[in-house]
């Protein structure tokens, strides 16, 4: 470790909470309730799957390198030019060449407390330095969400990067269409703020406004989606950026050639062309998420605000306790100690049945 250098020396891999290999195999994949990686539980669009077998043709092929054809169907479908697009294997990968390509060593890259665990890792592996700045209190109407005052105040001549998540990784959070125009309207123009929209597509309150609809007015923001969530694709690892041209074309530079893999394209592709499946996703995901939201604050639960596919839930001092009976009887949840919400379990919605399931052994484990 002493010769990695400084930035990566203090680092720790990404915790992907249990060993979910291990506990399939000792519970059985139809036993296991896994509500702890924020999955769709509905799957991708049957033509996706297709698209996956029909493109295992091709497997001796390279993939394009350019991705130019499901670049076309994200410029049809976002309204954009494909010049402002950038793919990546998942948005994590593009979070961490966003740091590498604009912070470097002497800069500032600002974020929440509570914001998405890459913006810290791309920060430091850049070594540039953190600057994270205070949450909104856990009593506000969006607990631990993003304080977007104190985040612009704390922009300075140093600061290269703004990372913030829309709506919110680990609390569920959002912000509207009045904070986000007041926020980017303070930020200087030498700043490239980050919206992370992973969740975007899963947001239906009337107030919520993804920063692609006020992407013209602002050329220092680049958006991040990702097709592991609402599409259901988290196995095959896509996501993409949307920016000016010049900000993509500078990042293409660091790009791995065949970041994005044969497979992974097609049914990208194909998934973009079946709004349908993505509508219906999305309204099964809003009806449990309420659901279970309901079910939780009525076993007295304070269950945070959510605009995604998933509800932050506060257990108090027994937290520990009860995750660990819930890992032991096929429950997966996720601990949340690693974001220092320790007294808190982040709870991916599931389907009807996997929150029935969840419940079930919630009031078991708490009685
Ligand atoms: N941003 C946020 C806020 C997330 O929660 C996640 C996934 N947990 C990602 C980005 C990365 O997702 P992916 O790499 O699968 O696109």
């Amino acid at each position: 470790a002493a010769r990695a250098q400084a930035g990566v020396q203090g680092l720790k891999a990404y915790d992907p909470g249990h060993d979910l290999v291990a506990l399939r195999r000792r519970f059985g994949e139809a036993n296991l309730v896994e509500l702890g990686s924020n999955e769709n539980p509905y799957g991708p669009s049957p033509a996706a799957r297709q698209a996956v077998l029909d493109s295992l043709q091709a497997l001796h092929r390279y993939p394009d390198p350019l991705g130019a054809d499901l670049k076309r169907a994200l410029a049809r479908t976002h309204g954009v030019d494909t010049s402002q697009i950038l793919l990546g294997n998942g948005s994590h990968e593009l979070l961490m060449l966003l740091g590498q390509v604009f912070a470097g060593p002497g800069d500032e890259v600002v974020f929440s407390r509570y914001g998405f665990a890459v913006f810290a890792l791309a920060t430091q592996a850049a070594g540039a330095q953190m600057r994270i700045v205070e949450a909104l209190p856990r009593e506000a109407a969006m607990p631990c969400g993003h304080d977007l005052d104190a985040i612009a105040a704390a922009v300075g001549p140093r600061t290269k990067l703004v990372y913030v998540a829309n709506p919110n990784n680990p609390t569920g959070t959002w912000f509207g269409r009045e904070a986000l125009t007041a926020f980017l309207d303070k930020l200087p123009p030498h700043v490239i703020v980050v919206m992370d929209e992973a969740y975007a597509e899963m947001a239906d309150a009337p107030d919520y406004e993804s920063a692609l609809n006020v992407l013209q007015r602002y050329a220092n923001v680049a958006v991040t989606r990702t097709f592991s969530k609402a599409y259901g694709l988290a196995g095959l690892r896509v996501g993409y950026l949307i920016a000016r041209p010049g900000l993509v074309a500078v990042m293409e530079r660091l790009r791995e050639s065949f970041n994005v893999n044969g497979p992974a394209l097609a049914a990208c592709e194909a998934a973009l062309g079946d709004g349908e499946h993505l509508a219906d996703s999305c309204a099964r995901n809003a009806e449990q998420r309420a659901a279970l939201s309901a079910a939780l604050a009525e076993r007295g639960l304070r269950v945070f605000p959510s605009q995604t596919n998933f509800v932050l839930v506060e257990f108090g001092a027994d937290t520990a306790r009860i995750e660990t009976a819930l890992v032991a009887r096929g429950v997966v949840l996720r601990p949340m100690g690693g974001y220092g919400l320790g007294d808190c379990l982040r709870i991916t919605v599931g389907d009807a049945d996997e929150n029935r399931r969840l419940l079930a052994a919630l009031d078991a484990v708490r009685a």
